[in-house]
């Protein structure tokens, strides 16, 4: 039998259910106001490919391609994302009481952070289906991926972002050829910019969940913290929640893979989302039961990755949570700076402050009994601390 490169076939309203075809390019539900989200014949997949062949393949994300969104190998644009390591965290786990701590560390990704993942997938899609010119409102590392992988693809790049954004991020978007726009405010109002650009100018959106792709990208971290774990699953993820994309993300990774039989379990991790005290509105509507987040006002933390006052995906993100008995917590600045600095001193790592936030989560939910001392936990780490040193 001849194999296809993807085995996605239709996309489906996160809210409606209703069917969108992925050979044509899509945004989201119009409807609903609500993410499109990538289904794989599944069925198939299971017939013609071992979990084995992927283990053995070349590293990086795209050793899953079967499992990602596009049709054509000769559309992938990468700069070598994926494969990142999972390290155990020993002289950490002493200092605080813990056996089982670990970090997927994600800033050996091109561009020092996780949002390459997201943007290599949605770039590649869009330069598939025919797009030249793409558009981003950030918080930060997202204008900088979007940035590398649109010069790469030969595109025409625009990044909006708040002007008190880590310089690093604007500077890693200027020397690629995008233009920039700095606004005064925060990435809601550079989303207002973006919208504006959209219907006047007619670039295309790669705004977190305002496309179906860069969550298939980042779903990736899913796939490779299960083999990484030997097939198996830890019993927490703490993830640094802005717009939530990789938490919907490894948890529908970790769907597909108990959907291929790849697993040796069917426990799901207990997902976490970590949020700033400056921007909780995940944690404040996961503690008063709402289906869906509303605005922050005033959203204020040094961790600007995490400077998003509502997601797209906020009903998403509570389901996620709340399906895998999960939680959602906030930390000061404060405490981001202390585990920051904890971290490095006990482990070696220079940590961007998101990632100090999940080590932060995760002594709050310690203290409190919530995660026990031999619990399987996996901190996400999303970014280098070397893309901070203006705000640190
Ligand atoms: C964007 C970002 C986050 C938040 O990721 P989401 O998937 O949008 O929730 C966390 N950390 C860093 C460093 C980021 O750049």
């Amino acid at each position: 039998m001849k194999t296809k490169f993807s085995y996605i076939f239709r996309l489906v309203c996160s809210k409606c259910g209703n069917v969108h075809d992925p050979a044509t390019l899509q945004t989201y539900c119009f409807s609903c106001n609500a993410p499109l989200v990538a289904d794989y014949d599944l069925e198939v997949v299971k017939n013609i490919l071992k979990r084995d062949d992927v283990a053995a393949r070349p590293s990086g994300m795209w050793r899953w391609h079967e499992l990602l969104p596009i049709n054509k190998p000769e559309f992938v644009i990468t700069l070598g994302e994926g494969d990142t390591p999972l390290l155990p965290l020993p002289r950490l786990g002493k200092h605080l009481g813990m056996t089982g701590i670990m970090v997927k560390d994600e800033s050996i990704n091109p561009t020092g952070s996780f949002k390459a993942r997201g943007l290599a997938a949605a770039i590649s899609k869009a330069g598939e289906l025919g797009v030249q010119r793409v558009i981003v409102p950030t918080a930060g590392n997202a204008g900088g991926a979007m940035a590398a992988y649109a010069a790469r693809a030969g595109m025409q790049a625009l990044v909006v972002m708040p002007a008190d954004t880590p310089r690093a991020n604007v500077l890693e978007c200027r020397i690629t050829g995008a233009m920039v726009e700095l606004v005064d405010g925060l990435i809601s109002d550079a989303a207002a910019l973006v919208k504006e650009r959209v219907k006047t100018e007619g670039w295309f959106d790669v705004s977190t969940f305002k496309e179906p792709y860069r969550l298939e990208g980042k779903k990736v971290m899913g796939f490779e913290i299960c083999q990484q774990f030997n097939w198996d699953v830890p019993d927490v993820i703490l993830y640094p929640t802005g717009g939530g994309t990789g938490l919907v993300g490894i948890h529908k990774a970790i769907l597909e893979l108990q959907e291929l039989g790849w697993l040796k379990t069917k426990k799901m991790p207990r997902i976490v989302a970590v949020q700033s005290t400056g921007c909780a509105p995940v944690v404040r509507a996961f503690d008063t039961g709402q289906e869906t987040c509303t605005f922050y006002e005033g959203a204020r933390t040094l961790a600007s990755g995490l400077r998003v006052p509502r997601s797209f995906a906020d009903r998403m993100i509570l389901q996620t949570i709340r399906k895998t008995n999960g939680t959602a917590v906030a930390v000061t600045d404060e405490e981001i700076l202390t585990a920051q600095r904890l971290w490095a001193e006990k482990e070696g790592m220079f940590v961007a402050p998101e990632g100090a936030a999940t080590l932060a989560g995760l002594i709050q939910l310690h203290d409190t009994g919530w995660i026990q001392a031999q619990d399987k936990v996996v901190l996400l780490n999303t970014a280098t601390g070397l893309k901070y040193l203006d705000i640190l």
